[in-house]
């Protein structure tokens, strides 16, 4: 059966919600981030990209870059609210959807009688998120999910594409290798020296030259630059949640003791959500006592993988929960609503040195094991 399959993209997320409170900042440069000396751009609005500004770019080089752009310090649970709104949206609409990002939502239509009604569904659709929550949203239409995402990228900002089946070649040939989502700098540098610069060039290689060049990933690549991806639409309730365990070899009610293992559990679920690229937008705490009842407690939290941020609300969630000062058998922790994403801590707060001793920590946890270097207590126990 032919697939249908929506991407669609919430068009520079951030700066939309901000103009949704502040309508002065319409039409102009926008830049979200801290605002400290060292702090890095964590979004900007389409007007600041034309000079050259993006994501992840150092604050003070931006400025440089355009010094009338405006600077707005990032909010992590208002854009997690907006986030879900758009969700909650596409959840009455449609029965299978991932949430692939804070912004990001596929879909998949297969079934429905025409590709037109698809098409024309699609349409109604986008109409209804941005009457609704007021921001502008883009999406493309075809039949897998690569190919759609390209679209969605084509059609922005605030548009909406398809592409029929069987042209998804045709439409990405002209494009840049780049466009390929999982073409990052380095694979985009090795293409480049092998003078690729188009799909069409890949297109028109042999499948084995790739691969000798980039293993098993030449190949994903190749099969994305010819309209070719099987991956299945990740139903949002299905996606994997992380957890943790601990049972003490005697039940305790030794403070230090249970927010010490606190601490280690969310030091390596953190670090386990930042290897796979994963932010959690819900927090699970569960307590089992030494008669073995068991309560757990749930918040939902803005989408993050930060130590510090998920600490900070697992310390509350167990101040709520541990009331009844008796012998506790296990702790767990478990994070949920799962949703792709690389804010390695908190973007809007934290500066360039902070940012970077934290992915200096994780390369070494990466090749060493979770072991190998610590940090200073997150819940002020030793
Ligand atoms: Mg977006």
């Amino acid at each position: 059966m032919e697939r249908h399959i929506v991407h669609c993209d919430l068009d520079s997320f951030f700066v939309s919600v901000e103009r949704l409170l502040n309508t002065e900042l319409v039409g102009k440069p926008v830049l979200i981030g801290g605002k400290s000396d060292r702090a890095v751009v964590a979004s900007c609005s389409y007007e600041a990209r034309k000079y050259g500004i993006h994501s992840a770019m150092p604050m003070k080089l931006a400025l440089r870059l355009c010094p009338d752009a405006i600077v707005v310090q990032g909010d992590h649970d208002l854009y997690s609210q907006y986030s879900n709104i758009v969700t909650e949206i596409i959840q009455e609409s449609v029965p299978l959807y991932e949430k692939a990002s804070i912004d990001e939502h596929y879909f998949d239509l297969t079934g429905m009688d025409k590709f037109f009604g698809c098409w024309k569904w699609t349409k109604e659709l986008r109409q209804r998120i941005m009457k609704e929550t007021g921001l502008p949203i883009s999406f493309g239409l075809s039949a897998n999910k690569c190919t759609s995402k390209i679209a969605t990228g084509q059609a922005k900002p605030c548009g909406e594409l398809k592409v029929d089946n069987g042209t998804e070649k045709q439409f990405l040939a002209p494009l840049s290798i780049r466009k390929i989502p999982m073409v990052g700098e380095k694979t985009y540098t090795q293409l480049r020296n092998m003078g690729i610069s188009k799909c069409l060039t890949l297109q028109q290689m042999e499948v084995f030259t790739l691969r000798r060049v980039l293993g098993e990933n030449g190949i994903s690549i190749w099969k994305k630059a010819n309209g070719v991806d099987d991956s299945p639409i990740l139903a949002y309730q299905e996606q994997k949640s992380m957890s943790k365990e601990t049972t003490f070899q005697e039940d305790t009610i030794d403070m230090q003791k249970l927010k010490k293992t606190l601490a280690k559990m969310v030091n390596e679920l953190a670090f386990d959500l930042r290897k796979d690229q994963k932010l959690t937008g819900c927090i699970t705490l569960k307590i089992r006592y030494s008669n073995f009842d068991t309560h757990t407690k749930q918040i939902r939290i803005a989408y993050t993988n930060s130590d510090r941020m998920i600490g900070e609300k697992v310390t509350e969630l167990f101040g709520k929960l541990y009331s009844r000062r008796m012998l506790i058998r296990l702790i767990g922790i478990k994070f949920s609503h799962l949703i792709s994403g690389n804010y390695q801590t908190d973007l809007f707060n934290d500066d360039v040195k902070d940012l970077r001793l934290n992915q200096a920590m994780d390369r070494i946890r990466l090749r060493h094991g979770f072991q190998a270097v610590a940090k200073g207590d997150l819940f002020g126990a030793s």
